[in-house]
């Protein structure tokens, strides 16, 4: 850039200096041109003139006696040079005949070849003053008529403008020497501009393409307060902001680049031609594969929807997708319109919430039934009954009644379980925490089963080794999940079985569990007989009073006091439960109130 910048200085330097030296050069040799040829018709005229009466007498008049007029005029003009500026060089003058022009006289010989009867000449021969001046031509002249006694002459002066020509010669010489140093002069003030304007423009190109190269911590040095300094400072606060303002996107960049890594939900990005451009650890993870430039929209979700469609759509579309057993909800949407934008697809794992979705489906689903059966019973009793009144034996009537006592009790139960957990649900349910002994309260779930027990032939055993510590809990809730476990080994074990009530401490937790070896449990069930109204088997939980929600509320309690219920495996027949309850109630955090 330097050398081109420079190169123009210097070729309009030159051109300058060339065009105002031609220019005055011109000019000056015109001026003077001018002034001579005006100069020497201003000279003739006075010469010639009425004011000069004494030259022209002294031309016309003839002397007394006079036999030879030409040289008495060649002697009046020769006396008169200086008035004429005759210098017999260059200029001269010459009596001409005043009929023919021919010379007779004059301060130099006649040339070779004779005079050139030029204008002025042939206007003097007609008797007018021959004082035109001719631009063009290479002379100047004047001829005026004389008549001197009978005689007709013509004064005819010549100037070959030699003057005038060495004039502009030198002229000319002194404009070529004055063009020389001007363009010497010239390329030494464009080094000078040179090194003030396009050194620091120079200075300013580097710091740019430095930054263009990404270096933004470029500062240059403010040297003049001219329009250059101003230029620098511009850059220099550009550079600034360019620096501030990448830092801040890098920082929001970094930022989004965090989120997506530690993000639960899945995010994969695609270019306006449907290539991956971005995707994130938990998209890998829920779709089970891995990510990389290749992939395409079209090959992962082109069979919901179209690229096109997701591009043009205001919002976003949604779909849902079943991967490795889990439901995946995905959320397509466009982001920055235009060449820059793509396509965004968000993956949300819903498989919690699809099954808290169906769970609640369920759980109506399975009250409404709970409540129809024993409803229908009682109705189609009270029915039977009604029509029956009058014909049916008391006892048999007695036998209705007692069936529909029955069932509206389990209506009751069941009405009071779902209350029992609906205040679990929604946080109402508070512990009332006392410090009582663990080894009583099983010993007191014990007792009072035992004759129930007995009644369907078990053999039950309390197997509770001494010194178990006392426990902060709410002992009547505590009391419920013990007795609940302990009627289901009754209720689920064949007459004449083996219930074994057993406890224990762990760390600074203290457990009990009951243990049959009735019909047990299948393995698919096990997993699920925490969930309400699930029964293992539904006519037989129903026959013997169940509601499918003793071990779910069982649950909910155990939960609150942040213990643990779960089955143990076992071997042989039958089945053990086992709870263990913390020794000092449940965190302070963790209490739910
Ligand atoms: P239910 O009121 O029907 O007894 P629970 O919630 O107490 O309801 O128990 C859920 C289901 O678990 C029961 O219906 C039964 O199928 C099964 N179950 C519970 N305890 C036992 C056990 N000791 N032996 C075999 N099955 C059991």
């Amino acid at each position: 850039m330097r050398r081109g910048l420079h190169m123009k200085l210097v070729l309009i330097m030159v051109l300058l200096i060339v065009s105002l030296m031609t220019v005055v050069g011109a000019f000056l040799m015109n001026s003077v041109t001018g002034y001579y040829i005006n100069d020497f018709y201003g000279q003739m005229a006075d010469a010639f003139g009425a004011d000069n009466a004494d030259f022209l007498q002294d031309l016309q008049v003839p002397t007394e006696g006079e036999s030879d007029g030409v040289a008495m005029l060649d002697e009046v003009l020769s006396a008169y040079v200086g008035v004429l500026g005759v210098d017999g060089r260059n200029r001269n003058y010459y009596v001409l005949d005043g009929v023919t022009g021919r010379y007779l006289a004059g301060s130099a010989e006649e040339p070779e070849g004779g005079l050139e009867i030029t204008p002025n000449i042939s206007a003097a021969l007609l008797g007018q003053v021959g004082l035109e001046s001719d631009a063009a031509a290479s002379y100047m002249d004047a001829a005026v008529p004389i008549h001197r006694g009978d005689q007709a002459y013509v004064i005819y002066i010549l100037d070959n403008r030699a003057t005038v020509r060495s004039l502009n010669g030198e002229m000319f010489t002194l404009i070529l020497e004055a063009l020389a140093l001007g363009l010497v002069i010239s390329v030494l003030l464009s080094f000078l501009l040179s090194k003030t304007m396009v050194t620091p423009l120079q200075r300013l190109t580097d710091g740019l393409q430095e930054v263009a190269a990404g270096d933004f911590s470029k500062k240059l040095e403010v040297t003049s307060r001219d329009e250059i300094g101003q230029l620098t400072e511009s850059f220099n606060s550009m550079a600034q902001r360019l620096h501030d303002t990448i830092a801040a996107v890098e920082n929001e960049r970094n930022k989004l680049d965090t989120l997506f890594l530690h993000m639960a939900d899945g995010v994969v990005a695609f270019d306006r031609e449907g290539k991956v451009i971005h995707s994130n650890p938990a998209a890998s993870r829920m779709l089970r594969r891995a990510f990389g430039p290749e992939d395409s929209y079209g090959e992962l979700f082109g069979d919901l929807f179209p690229l096109e469609q997701v591009e043009g759509v205001d919002g976003h579309l949604s779909a849902e997708r079943q991967v490795a057993g889990r439901s995946l909800e995905l959320l397509l949407a466009p982001f920055a319109r235009g060449d820059q934008g793509g396509v965004l697809v968000l993956i949300h794992d819903v498989t919690e919430q699809r099954a808290a979705e169906q769970m609640r489906k369920d759980f109506v689903a399975n009250v409404s039934h709970e409540l129809r059966t024993p409803l229908t019973n009682i109705r189609s009793y009270a029915e039977t009954l009604e029509e029956g009144l009058g014909d049916m034996p008391p006892e048999v009537a007695k036998n209705f009644l007692g069936v529909i006592l029955n069932e509206s009790d389990r209506m009751t139960h069941i009405v009071q379980d779902l209350l029992t957990l609906s205040r679990f649900d929604s946080g109402r349910s508070e512990l009332h925490l006392t410090r009582f002994p663990f080894a009583k309260a099983v010993s007191d779930t014990y007792q009072a089963v035992l004759m129930d027990a007995q009644r369907h032939a078990h053999t039950i055993r309390l197997e509770v080794p001494r010194g178990l510590p006392d426990i902060l809990a709410d002992q009547e809730r505590v009391m419920q999940v013990m007795m609940n476990i302990v009627a289901n080994a009754i209720k689920y074990t064949p007459d004449g079985g083996t219930i074994v009530l057993r406890a224990g401490t762990v760390g600074d937790r203290v457990w009990m569990e009951v243990d049959d070896n009735g019909i047990g449990i299948p393995k698919a069930d096990r997993g699920r007989i925490f969930e309400r109204f699930y029964r293992v088997d539904k006519a037989r939980s129903r026959q013997s009073g169940g509601t499918g929600l003793g071990l779910s509320i069982a649950k909910e309690i155990v939960d609150l006091h942040q213990g643990a219920i779960y089955l143990v495996d076992k071997r042989e027949p039958g089945l053990t439960i086992r709870v263990e309850l913390p020794v000092n109630g449940p965190d302070q955090e963790g209490r739910r109130t």
